[in-house]
């Protein structure tokens, strides 16, 4: 028997077949065409699946469950995905429309809290009690496992660490609020603060990297900078790093997990991501050493959201 996991994003669909030991078999990508009707996508996910099937020479009553992480709200218990701003979803029945198609146990979810779940289960965090992952990518994302399931809160709605308050009355957010997390650990927060670093000193290194042009400028290419020791790109690195270690500390006193996983493209940057970002935590509180989980890196990367949606 399979599960099949879907990672529903804004731009791709990825569908994959994961064995029971938890290891992608296979999957496939397809364009996600978001802003379709809803039933026309569903029904772009089961003719994935079908294909899929054919292609492992395996039948519909060879799946187990299906489970899917998605880019919003998502509640398990109805089966209905709430709010996905990217896909212009609002409380949409995936269960009951997946279910048109394939008659067995079908999963919704968030999918950060699905990337969660996988790295919890067969990751760098498996067989904690309590962790948290935290993706960097274009926004933030982030996901807590408590005893091998996602913690999702009364609405679906718990852990979005990215749209907590990190500075008042900051820098405004796609969310329609100001001064969230993601918008100081995020990419974009990166490239955002390169870019207007740019203005006032435009001989760094990040602007060579880019060859001249601030609106080629990436995370990476900042994080290659810094790397390279680039006195600007240095300094906007450690910034990101002083906010997400802030950000790290109130996850770490707010539900003390017994590891933090970074995870997205940010976290390519590896040890110099993880080093400065530990430089920036306090081993102290109130004068009393205090008990600190481990900061890991994820390991599934990319296959993390498949396999965790799979799982669910
Ligand atoms: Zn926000």
């Amino acid at each position: 028997m399979i599960r099949i996991g879907i990672d529903l994003g804004g731009t791709h669909i990825k569908i994959g077949a994961v064995n029971e030991d938890g290891r992608l078999v296979k999957w496939l990508q397809a364009e996600t065409g978001a802003g379709r009707p809803f039933p026309v996508i569903i029904g772009d996910i089961a003719a994935g699946i079908r294909q899929l099937l054919g292609e492992l020479g395996l039948t519909e009553s060879d799946i187990a469950s299906i489970g899917a992480g998605v880019p919003g709200y998502a509640d398990d218990r109805t089966g209905r995905a709430i709010n996905c701003t990217n896909l212009g979803w609002l409380d949409e029945p995936f269960r009951n429309e997946m279910q048109c198609y394939f008659d067995c146990p079908v999963h919704v979810e968030n999918d950060a809290n699905a990337a969660a779940l996988a790295e919890n289960s067969v990751g760098v965090s498996k067989g904690c009690g309590i962790s948290v992952l935290i993706t960097l990518g274009t926004g933030l994302g982030s996901g807590i496992v408590l005893h091998g399931k996602p913690l999702t809160g009364f609405h679906g709605a718990a852990g979005e660490v990215g749209h907590m308050t990190l500075v008042p009355d900051g820098l405004l957010c796609n969310c329609g609020r100001a001064g969230c997390v993601e918008r100081y650990c995020s990419a974009t927060a990166l490239v955002t603060h390169a870019r207007q670093a740019c203005l006032t000193w435009p001989d760094n290194g990040i602007l060579r990297l880019a060859g001249g042009d601030p609106k080629a400028i990436t995370g990476k290419m900042v994080i290659d900078a810094a790397k390279a020791g680039d006195e600007i790109a240095m300094r906007i690195f450690m910034t990101f790093a002083h906010y997400l270690a802030v950000t790290i500390d109130n996850v770490i006193n707010f539900i003390d997990p017994e590891m933090v996983v970074l995870g997205g493209g940010i976290s390519r940057a590896g040890t110099f991501l993880l080093d400065a970002v530990k430089s920036y935590i306090p081993p102290c509180e109130m004068g009393q050493k205090r008990p600190m989980p481990r900061i890991e890196l994820a390991a599934l990367g990319n296959e993390a959201g498949m396999i965790g949606a799979a799982m669910l």
